[in-house]
C-alpha cells in the first residue's frame, strides 16, 4: 500500500481551512503566522514563500519579516520579543538554518511556547516528554497523522526510528512511545542497524542519507515511513529508503516525493490554527 501523504495533507488542510473560517466567524480574528527569514539562502526563501502561499490559500495571514545576512543576534531576539508581545500574531516561524553567527538555539528558546508552531522550544519539547499538551514538531506530527489516517496499529508494535535529531527522530520516538509502541532509536553509533530495522513493525527513517534502508533490512509486512529527502547528483529526489526494494517487503510505505513532505507544511498550518484558538481561549 502506498501511503499517500498528499491525500492526508489535503484532509488536514481542508480541516484547517474550515477551522480558520469558523474562528474568524466567531471572533473576528484571522489566524496569523509571522514568518521570519534572515539571509538569502534560496532554499529558505522558497520554503518561506510556499508557507505564505499555503497560509493565504487557507484564509490565514502570514506577514513576513525579512532581513539581510548581518542582522545581529540582539536585533533578532528583540524582533522575536516584539512578535511574542503582539496579540495579532498567533504563530512565529523562524526559518532555519539561520546564517552563521546567529545562535539558533537561543533564538528558538526565546519564542513564546504558545506561539511556537514548529514545536521546537525547550518548553514544548519538554511538554512532549511529559505527555502534556503543547505544540508538536510538524514533521513527526505529520508522520503520526499518516499512520493514523491509514489505521496502523501502534499499541504494542515494535517501532524503530532511524535518526535522533531534535527536529524529527527524537520527537517521533516520543510520539510513538506515547501511543504505546515499543520504541528503539537508531543512529550512527548503532552497532547493527539492520538487526534493529528487521524487527520493526513500524519503521520510520530520518537519517538524511539517500536510500540507506534497503529491502533486506525490512521485516515483511512492515509499515515504512520515509522522512528523508535527498537530491542525487543526477537531479533525482529520493528518500532515505530504497523504495524499489523496500516496497517488495513492506505492507505500506510512503513515497518520496509525495509522502511525509506534504505533511510538514500541513501540520504547520494546523499548529497555527491551534495556537490561535488557544490564545483566544477557545
Ligand atoms: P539530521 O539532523 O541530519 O539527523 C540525522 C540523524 O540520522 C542523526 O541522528 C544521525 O545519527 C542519523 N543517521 C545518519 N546516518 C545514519 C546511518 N547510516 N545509520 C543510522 N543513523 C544515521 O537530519 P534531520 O533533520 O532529522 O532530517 C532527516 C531527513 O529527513 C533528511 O533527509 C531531511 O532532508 C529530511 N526531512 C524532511 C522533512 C520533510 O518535510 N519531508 C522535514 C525534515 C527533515 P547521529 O545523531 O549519530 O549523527
Amino acid at each position: 500500500m502506498i501511503l499517500d501523504g498528499k491525500a492526508v495533507a489535503q484532509k488536514v488542510l481542508d480541516e484547517v481551512r474550515a477551522g480558520a473560517t469558523d474562528l474568524r466567524a466567531a471572533t473576528g480574528v484571522t489566524p496569523t503566522l509571522a514568518v521570519v527569514l534572515v539571509g538569502d539562502n534560496p532554499a529558505s526563501k522558497s520554503y518561506v514563500n510556499s508557507k505564505k502561499r499555503m497560509a493565504a490559500s487557507l484564509g490565514m495571514e502570514s506577514p513576513d519579516f525579512v532581513y539581510p545576512d548581518g542582522l545581529g543576534q540582539a536585533e533578532l531576539l528583540a524582533l522575536v520579543e516584539r512578535l511574542n508581545a503582539d496579540p495579532a500574531i498567533h504563530g512565529i516561524l523562524v526559518q532555519l538554518p539561520l546564517p552563521r553567527g546567529l545562535d539558533e538555539d537561543a533564538v528558538i528558546a526565546r519564542i513564546s511556547p504558545l506561539k511556537d508552531v514548529d514545536g521546537l522550544t525547550p518548553v514544548n519539547l519538554g511538554r512532549l516528554l511529559a505527555g502534556a499538551d503543547g505544540m508538536i514538531p510538524c514533521t513527526p506530527a505529520g508522520c503520526m497523522e499518516i499512520l493514523d489516517y491509514y489505521g496502523a496499529k501502534l499499541e504494542g508494535a515494535e517501532a524503530v526510528v532511524v535518526g535522533r535529531s531534535r527536529l524529527v527522530g527524537k520527537p517521533l520516538a516520543q510520539l510513538l512511545l506515547a501511543r504505546h509502541a515499543t520504541v528503539t532509536t537508531c543512529h550512527t553509533r548503532t552497532r547493527d542497524l539492520a538487526f534493529h530495522t528487521r524487527r520493526a513493525d513500524i519503521l520510520c527513517v530520518a537519517a538524511g542519507r539517500a536510500e540507506v534502508i534497503t529491502g533486506d533490512m525490512v521485516k515483511p509486512g512492515a509499515w515504512v515511513i520515509d522522512v528523508g529527502f535527498n537530491r542525487l547528483p543526477t537531479g533525482r529526489n529520493v528518500g532515505d529508503v530504497d523504495f524499489a526494494s523496500v516496497s517488495e517487503h513492506a505492507y505500506a510505505i510512503t513515497p518520496v516525493p509525495g509522502g511525509v513532505g506534504p505533511m510538514t507544511i500541513a501540520m504547520l498550518m494546523k499548529n497555527t490554527l491551534l495556537a490561535a484558538r488557544r490564545q483566544l481561549g477557545r
